[in-house]
């Protein structure tokens, strides 16, 4: 491979001999395909006509005087497929077929990469394999429903715990015999390389038409830029365009779940420790042993107990600040947004909202507070309804 995909001391690909060639295979190809203007012209047509952007830049009024500053959403949620997600597989599915490859595989956990590769593998006329737990399935039954209407194959995993590691285990094991034909789409920006690198360049398109909305519609950057890390995707697409704006605060929330002391949460850069996971050295939560454990959170799109390699030096080098936000704050920040401003958020990024609420107290009016919403929060409303049941009875 040309490059290690280091992130200082994380990142890199570790993963069986047997994978390496269809891992330098992307890496070439993507190295081919970023510049081309040939291909980027067909990325943007696709961008700009099928998945609606630019998203707007929306001011909160209403909210950001109640927080006394100036509050602005970059509208992912306005995207096409309804998250950030899209950016990924659109840019990932025409890297696939540059490539002459004949399948898209994935993996998926709650469904939702696995609805946006199937979305995807539709627009290209490619078939789509969608690998899935047996335990996530009878879970996340309406995805698998989408991904079925799009016309993709979901292979249920009935080894290990039926979720997303084991279903992860077999996409590569697929991959590794099938190289030749099918493209493994992968959903954030962890993962062996390329994929960190790879992700985040399609992602990447939100902070920079976000730094500039900014400007064009305020003159200044934001004083800090806030949004929600799961594997770390929509938080290092947005963060990307502001890192040589030193003055730029980053602030990545993750999910502390029950709590942080509870042991039931998704914070893996506030709570684990450096370690292999998936292809990849990052940080991760692990016990004492190193054994990776389970991660905790109301939105599935948090519940990862790993986080992007790029992450885990950002926080290191000071760059990037990451805090958490636990599930009751991500209901009240939902319900907050929704009544207030008439935008139903995802929950994902509903932690961002909560932990820049706290964020704001140190605020003046006039400093702008960019929070990126990943995602509407159409597919949560049995979270939100069963959550609010339980806090009646309370
Ligand atoms: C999948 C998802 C996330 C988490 O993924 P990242 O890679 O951390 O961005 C966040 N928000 C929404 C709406 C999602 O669908």
């Amino acid at each position: 491979m040309k490059s290690l995909g280091r992130f200082g001391k994380y990142g890199g690909c570790y993963v069986t001999e047997l994978l390496i060639p269809a891992l330098t295979a992307v890496e070439e190809a993507f190295l081919a395909c970023k510049d081309d203007p040939a291909f980027n012209r067909e990325l943007h047509r696709l961008l700009q006509d099928f998945a609606g952007r630019p998203t707007p830049l929306t001011e909160m009024k209403r909210l950001g005087g109640q927080w006394g500053c100036t509050l602005v959403l970059k509208r992912e949620d306005l995207l096409h497929g309804g998250a950030h997600k899209t950016n990924n597989v659109i840019g990932q599915a025409l890297l696939a077929e540059r490539m002459g490859r004949k399948e898209l595989i994935a993996e998926t956990g709650a469904g939702q990469h696995g609805v946006a590769t199937a979305m995807a593998g539709a627009l290209f006329a490619l078939p789509v394999k969608i690998f899935m737990g047996a335990a996530d399935i009878k879970r996340q039954y309406p995805n698998v429903q989408r991904m079925e209407l799009f016309g993709a194959e979901v292979i249920p995993i009935t080894a290990g715990s039926q979720t997303l590691k084991d279903a992860i285990n077999e996409a590569m094991r697929y991959w590794t015999a099938h190289s030749k034909e099918a493209y493994y789409v992968f959903g954030t920006v962890a993962g062996p390389h390329p994929f960190p690198t790879l992700v985040a360049h399609f992602q990447s398109v939100i902070g920079t038409e976000a730094r500039a909305q900014c400007l064009e519609k305020f003159g200044r950057l934001p004083h800090t830029v806030c949004a929600c890390v799961g594997g770390g995707s929509n938080a290092i697409g947005t963060f990307r365009a502001f890192l040589a704006d030193s003055e730029v605060q980053l602030v990545g929330v993750e999910a502390a779940g029950e709590g942080l002391d509870s042991g039931k949460h998704g914070a893996a850069l506030n709570q684990g420790r450096p370690g292999s996971l998936h292809g990849a050295y990052s940080r991760c939560l692990q016990d004492e042993d190193g054994q990776i454990r389970e991660a905790h959170s109301i939105s599935a799109g948090l519940d990862y107990p790993g986080v992007g390699p790029e992450h885990s030096q950002l926080r290191d080098s000071g760059r990037a600040r990451y805090v958490a936000a636990t599930d009751d704050e991500a209901l009240a920040a939902l319900l907050l947004l929704t009544k207030q401003e008439g935008i139903i958020p995802a929950l994902e990024p509903a932690h961002a909202l909560a932990a820049a609420q706290k964020l704001a107290l140190s605020l003046a009016q006039n400093d702008i507070l960019l929070i990126t919403l990943s995602g509407r929060g159409d597919k949560d409303l049995g979270e939100v309804f069963s959550w609010l049941e339980n806090h009646a009875q309370k």
